[in-house]
């Protein structure tokens, strides 16, 4: 019955074109009631039972009638029950005297991403303001003391430790942007985990020998697992690296490697500081610390989780953690052992390469 109503209001010719439209449609009278669909355009709960029910599409129709003009707007759908939030651009053409045609794209996850970088540009420059205030003040404080070797040498090493300290922070920000950018899928090989953990050990065990801190390694040997070598490295050492910061001096640090349904499991063990339940979640976000001015003596960035989260990710898996303030932390990275989306797209990139 729809279809007849919709084909009184459109030609033929009309009516293919909308049934070859990549983007979702319907054609709705001033009330908001439905006549004609595309298939896709129930997941985006704007219809309920063939009537518009949701308040802005409506207003947008009526708007476009007494206008009597196509109108583009973009709108931020509220979630509902069966939908989360969406931000969806409509685009709507009067057709008759009682009938609009609305054109749909999904623009929810291009909003998301926006607002990702936009923070994420917000937060780097306000991290970047400190060490850069600092370096100008230690300059100044040795003009000012130039005829003093002593204070010239005790400024110039505060400025070294500034400058390295800005220099991780841009290592830091450079890796987790490119993990970001999927290189994943680029460049994957079967990796060794035993040797992923030799190779993330290889560049702390200054530092673990600094604090007095002794690493021991166990459980399942001989495991493998598809993914981005680099990556999976750098993802590990920011783990032991923060294992051995937040524990006191003398401490253990432990490296535990496991196969549980098809997924790898590497933990990093410590018994140190621990972190409250309620910063678990909080912890993976960039730039967020529990405690920002331990964080600074340590010369942490505030981005090593959120770089082992988006390798994890990256992989198909995830990173959890377990911890009691006072008692210890067990960060655990969960990667599939097979990750097929990446296993595919290797073997069409590695037979091209
Ligand atoms: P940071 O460079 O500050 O260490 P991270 O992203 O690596 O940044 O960690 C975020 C915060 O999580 C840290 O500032 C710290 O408060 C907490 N944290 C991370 N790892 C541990 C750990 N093993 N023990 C206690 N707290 C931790």
């Amino acid at each position: 019955m729809q279809k007849d109503v919709l084909q009184s209001i459109v030609s033929p010719d009309v009516a293919r074109v909308l049934a070859l439209l990549p983007q979702a449609w319907f054609v709705a009278s001033i009330e908001g009631k439905v006549v004609g669909k595309s298939d896709s355009l129930d997941t985006f709960g704007l219809i309920v039972l063939d009537q518009v029910e949701e308040e802005q599409t409506l207003a947008l129709i009526s708007k476009a009638h007494e206008s009597k003009t196509a109108l583009d707007e973009e709108i931020v759908v509220a979630a509902t029950r069966t939908h989360p939030e969406q931000t969806l651009r409509l685009r709507v053409s009067p057709m008759n005297h009682f009938h609009a045609l609305v054109l749909i794209e999904d623009f929810t996850e291009e909003r998301r991403l926006d607002k990702v970088r936009r923070d994420f540009v917000a937060n780097i420059s306000h991290e970047l303001k400190t060490p850069v205030g600092a370096l100008a003040l230690l300059a100044e404080a040795i003009q000012a003391g130039a005829d003093d070797p002593e204070m010239v040498q005790h400024f110039s090493a505060r400025m070294k430790s500034e400058a390295d300290r800005l220099a991780e922070l841009i290592a830091s920000i450079i890796d987790l942007s490119r993990i970001q950018d999927s290189d994943v899928l680029q460049s994957t090989e079967e990796v060794e985990v035993d040797e992923l953990v030799t190779q993330a050990l290889d560049d702390v065990q200054l530092l673990a020998k600094d604090k007095d801190i002794e690493i021991v390694v166990g459980g399942t040997g001989n495991l493998k697992l598809w993914g981005n070598r680099q990556q999976l490295v750098s993802a590990l050492r920011n783990l032991v690296l923060n294992a051995i910061h937040y524990s006191p001096k003398g401490n253990r640090v432990a490296i535990g490697t496991a196969l549980l349904d098809g997924h790898v499991e590497i933990s990093v063990v410590d018994q140190g500081i621990g972190v409250p339940q309620h910063e678990q979640e909080r912890i993976f976000e960039r730039f967020y610390r529990v405690d920002p001015a331990r964080s600074r003596v340590t010369g942490g960035t505030g981005l090593g989780l959120a770089i082992v989260k988006n390798v994890c990710q990256g992989h198909g898996g995830t990173c959890s953690v377990w911890s009691e303030p006072g008692h210890g932390s067990t960060f655990t990275m969960r990667i599939p052992e097979r990750n097929t989306a990446i296993a595919e797209t290797n073997v069409i990139l590695g037979d091209s390469a």
